[in-house]
């Protein structure tokens, strides 16, 4: 595999390879919900503002944010939504889909016609565009935002889009070695794949952490979140047999079931009666003020059943020096640097978590001095404007090489 992306000192391109107009990208999300792949978008479209399109399934909130920073979005009006087709499920379920998903591949093409290069930025984006792509004779990268293995998708969609990415895309993006790993196992083209970590644009805010908790009601003792969407491998679960062990901490779940985990939401309620700690957990839903809400707690918990392909939210702690505790897979053993800038943990395994926790609790000075460790180190390898400058090169490298 090409080694992580080779990083230009120029503030990032935005112009054709041949001529001077602006490059014309149709970026393509199925989904229009903030979940850490179109955080990313949003940030990679800052470049792009004249000319490139993002192309959604559905009308949401991404949209309203891309509207704010100026980049034109389209939404095909004749989507079906396509949310019943799931990654870790049957093939078999997009049977009745079928006439919509070619309705949207008819809208990709005509919105691929007019741009340089389609840049895919979800599963369900890249399966439509990629033969809509060749067909249109334009480029296409597939920016992969996860883990391509088992329990993460079904085998069958596994083989589908590592079949799609060999014989259709210029370049596939990866946040991180953990991602290209998989890839590479399902047979990717790794001269084609490229290592580009997530940068994270952070606005730092300033408020006392002891009038972030008033504002919520929250109460002075020890507190810890968990900032993750509500997904059953997210781990929520593990943080709150955790706290069952840590009488007086107090907990707060930021995040809401954006992909239809509805019963998801309810099992953790469930579980928070029956493991009896309702009064010490508060369900926050989805904020828009996440650096803000990670100030107010003594420490950030990532517990993932399942190997994380990146993980945005342990950098964000990271930047807002508030010690991480993180199971220990996919990406976050080298974000944390193998435990020197955060507690790594064996994922699903509370007693160990809430160990962690007992340490940030009654070790200031050696949590102090990893925290620094982390926001040095995050500031240093996670920052926006590298992954966009990443990203642009690659772009228009991928653009030369089709032309
Ligand atoms: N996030 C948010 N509001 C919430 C919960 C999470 O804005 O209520 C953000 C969080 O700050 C992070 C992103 O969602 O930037 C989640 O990215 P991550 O890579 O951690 O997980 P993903 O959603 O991609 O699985």
């Amino acid at each position: 595999m090409i080694p992580a992306t080779e990083q230009s000192a120029s503030p990032p391109r935005c112009m054709a390879a041949a001529g001077s107009r602006p490059v014309r990208i149709l970026f393509v999300d199925h989904a229009s919900r903030l979940s850490g792949a179109e955080l990313v978008l949003l940030d990679v479209v800052k470049s792009y503002s004249h000319g490139s399109t993002v192309l959604l399934f559905e009308e949401g909130p991404l949209r309203e944010h891309l509207d704010a920073i100026g980049i034109g979005t389209s939404v095909a009006r004749r989507a079906k939504d396509l949310g019943a087709i799931r990654r870790d499920r049957s093939l078999l379920a997009a049977i009745p889909f079928i006439a919509g998903m070619l309705r949207l591949m008819r809208d990709i093409f005509v919105h691929a016609r007019a741009h340089d290069l389609v840049y895919a930025n979800s599963q369900k984006a890249f399966v439509l565009a990629a033969p809509v792509a060749f067909i249109a004779r334009r480029p296409l990268v597939w920016h992969l935002h996860d883990i391509l293995a088992q329990p993460a998708f079904a085998p069958a969609q596994i083989r589908l889009v590592a079949w799609l990415a060999r014989h259709f895309a210029r370049l596939v993006i990866v946040p991180s070695q953990a991602a290209a790993d998989a890839f590479l196992d399902r047979r990717g083209n790794p001269s084609r794949l490229k290592v580009v970590p997530n940068g994270i644009d952070l606005q730092p805010d300033t408020a006392s952490p002891g009038d972030i908790r008033r504002e919520l009601g929250l109460p002075s003792g020890f507190l810890f979140g968990v900032f993750s969407r509500l997904a059953p491998w997210k781990g929520h679960q593990v943080a709150l047999q955790a706290l069952q062990a840590m009488p007086g901490a107090h907990c707060i779940l930021v995040g809401e079931a954006l992909f239809g985990e509805t019963d998801y939401r309810i099992e953790l309620h469930r579980l928070v009666k029956e493991l009896g700690v309702s009064d010490r957990v508060t369900f926050l839903g989805h904020r828009n003020d996440v650096p803000r809400l990670m100030r107010s707690v003594d420490a950030v918990v990532h517990p993932s059943t399942q190997a994380e392909p990146f993980g945005r939210t342990i950098v964000e702690a990271m930047l807002c020096r508030i010690p991480v505790v993180a199971a220990s897979n996919g990406a976050a053993p080298y974000i944390l640097d193998s435990g020197s800038a955060g507690f790594l943990v064996p994922p699903g395994d509370p007693a160990s978590l809430r160990e962690a926790m007992e340490v940030i609790r009654s070790k200031p000075e050696l949590v102090s001095a990893m925290t620094e460790r982390a926001y040095s180190r995050a500031r240093q390898l996670f920052g926006a404007d590298d992954m966009r400058r990443s990203i642009d090169t690659l772009v228009h490298q991928a653009l030369k090489a089709a032309s």
